[in-house]
């Protein structure tokens, strides 16, 4: 995940886009527009017409939402791994699993 971050600021910092690391309000209005994107690739079809018609195209906005998601967690200097991990553990406590 560090490489990945690494790869992503690499990338913007060569097209001089590095300010937007201090955008955080519009980090997560991207990432939102993004995850609209994937959602209109599925828009007045099942999902499994979409995805037959447009694999390529979903996994794309797919990329992009990691790719903001990637920003806006490097923007607030903290790990994904990390706070995945800790939601996941608040989810946990949220929705205790079922015990069989
Ligand atoms: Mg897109």
């Amino acid at each position: 995940m560090e490489q990945l971050k690494q790869t992503v600021r690499q990338f913007v910092e060569a097209r001089g886009w590095e300010g937007q690391y201090a955008l955080k309000k519009d980090l997560a209005l991207s990432l939102t527009l993004e995850a609209s994107e994937l959602l209109e690739c599925f828009q007045w079809k099942t999902s499994e017409e979409a995805v037959t018609a447009n694999r390529a195209g979903i996994l794309d906005e797919l990329a992009d939402v990691f790719i903001y998601a990637i920003q806006m967690a490097d923007s607030m200097d903290v790990s994904i791994e990390t706070i995945v991990k800790e939601k996941l553990i608040k989810n946990a406590r949220k929705y205790p699993a079922k015990s069989i």
